[in-house]
């Protein structure tokens, strides 16, 4: 059998873009090395492609030995076909040098009908295009296919006891919109092949294509010319304005004319902030802010977690739960810090919940300040943990009444170095302000990194150290409430309080 040109997703990599396509083909040592959350990504994908497999019980897998050898899947395939087997897994066909493999292939009394799984929670335009590849494929290979469907996730399933995959599953018919874009296929299918054959790279400059409907794995290679801190840095400007300037041949600050632009205030302060090494510091309102907070002082923080298979009943798929905090208390003014936390144990599969909100209750007092980094965040959590345990209504409503946001010295520009690049995140404030804190030294040195670790020690997918990995995860959850006693304490200083 002739070796295939394009698979479903090198297809789909074309249509984003001609030159990905072309690069993935001939150049792929230039790709970017795939991030380890993108990875936990893909793998979530893997697993919601198994599991949805249960609701088509029995079926034959066609799935080859190696992903490089696919045409064993193509063989199996035909030969599941030929000796009448009605359900098949993994099913894959080669037409016209496209290789398309599908999830579930059903024989049923209407015929033969075709399912892809997605671990997604809706049907978006690019799973069009990537059925109607499966489509173009299957029915040129000889199967007169009845239906076609796209699989995903239903995000209002509420688990309760063993997974309910008719719950957690909807099965839409693309069929429809699949014939919609079918007519385009062959033309496209060749055009990307020309693109591949092609001896030059296509001379596409980069755009907001990079970005959707992916982000591009070649932005690495193809980036390169624009400066590591630049105009698409600037903070809430709209893309289509980024590459508005960029067409002008603007990409460094220092090209911006200040005087003849689109930006708000908080980018003209970024943009003259860095060109000018210049701080902006309001220290009339930060005393204000200073001067409403009453001790004991808490600094809190959460992290969450969420899954698309959910691990813990009373939870929707995706849904971000709390399982983790760091408090940090100071009792008064130069009093001594102490410290509490709280990581939910997964060896017991206990709802983490539980135990994170009884121990949070008794940790926090009944008075004194309470200060997270961005509100609306704990704030909503909290809320979440009074629907789901209203006994603790009073106690919880007590620390919500409590909370104050030390984000908002720096959300409102009260406070601005060159150093935060536009942010106000902590991960930005909390360099500028105090630069020998730094999570660089840590092992997991962002929140994404705590919720997929957790979220595979809780479904038993974890492979690594698991006590290494607990502690890992406390002393990142105990960084993100010390740097806030640091910056609050830099606060403090500047402002004499
Ligand atoms: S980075 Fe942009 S221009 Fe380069 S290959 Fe990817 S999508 Fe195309």
């Amino acid at each position: 059998m002739q070796k295939p040109i394009l698979s479903k997703s090198t297809f789909i990599r074309g249509l984003q873009c001609e030159k990905s396509l072309y690069l993935y083909k001939h150049r792929y040592n230039l790709k970017d090395e795939t991030p380890a959350q993108l990875q936990a990504i893909f793998d979530q994908g893997t697993n919601v492609g198994i599991l949805a497999q249960q609701l088509f019980p029995n079926g034959v897998d066609a799935s080859p030995s190696s992903h490089f050898k696919m045409q064993e899947s193509v063989f199996k395939t035909h030969e599941f076909i030929k000796n009448d087997y009605p359900i098949i897994y993994e099913a894959t066909f080669q037409f016209n040098g496209v290789l398309a493999a599908l999830d579930v292939l059903v024989k049923d009394n209407d015929g033969w009908k075709a399912y892809e799984v997605k671990s997604s929670t809706s049907v978006s335009e690019t799973y069009i295009n990537d059925a109607a590849i499966q489509y173009y494929s299957i029915v040129n290979s000889g199967i007169d296919l009845k239906d076609i469907s796209i699989v995903y996730i239903n995000n209002q399933y509420v688990k309760n006891g063993t997974i309910n995959i008719h719950e957690l599953f909807t099965i839409e018919s693309v069929f429809d919109r699949v014939q919609e874009v079918l007519t385009h296929i062959p033309e496209q299918v060749e055009k990307l092949k020309q693109v591949i054959k092609q001896e030059e790279i296509p001379n596409i400059d980069i755009g907001a294509h990079c970005d959707t409907p992916y982000s591009c794995d070649f932005k690495g290679h193809c980036w390169k010319h624009i400066p590591e801190y630049s105009i698409f840095d600037i903070a809430n400007l709209w893309t289509s304005k980024k590459f508005q300037l960029y067409e002008k041949g603007i990409t460094s600050f220092d090209q911006i004319d200040l005087d003849n632009n689109h930006l708000n205030a908080n980018q003209l302060l970024q943009v003259s902030s860095e060109l000018n090494n210049a701080k902006q510091i309001d220290k009339k309102n930060i005393s204000i802010f200073l001067k409403d907070l009453s001790y004991p002082l808490y600094f809190l923080d959460f992290e969450t977690m969420g899954s698309a298979i959910p691990i813990y009943d009373n939870t929707r798929p995706y849904q971000q739960f709390v399982f983790q905090y760091s408090l940090h208390i100071l009792p008064e003014e130069n009093g001594v810090l102490s410290h509490s936390d709280y990581l939910a144990e997964t060896a017991t599969n206990e709802d983490p919940r539980i135990g994170f909100i009884k121990q949070l209750i008794n940790d926090c007092g009944t008075f004194g300040d309470i200060l997270v980094y961005n509100i609306g965040f704990e704030r909503g959590k909290l809320n979440d943990l009074i629907e789901l345990f209203p006994q603790y209504a009073n106690e919880i409503n007590n620390i919500i009444n409590r909370l104050k946001d030390l984000m908002i010295p720096f959300q409102k520009r009260w406070y601005y170095t060159p150093e935060m690049k536009g942010s106000y995140s902590i991960k930005y404030v909390l360099p500028a302000l105090v630069p020998d804190l730094s999570y660089q030294d840590l092992e997991i040195k962002e929140g994404g990194t705590a919720s997929t670790v957790f979220a595979q020690m809780a479904n038993g997918g974890f492979t690594g150290d698991y006590e290494k990995t607990r502690m890992n995860l406390l002393e990142y959850c105990k960084l993100d409430t010390y740097a806030m006693v640091k910056i609050f304490k830099v606060l403090n200083k500047i402002c004499n309080v």
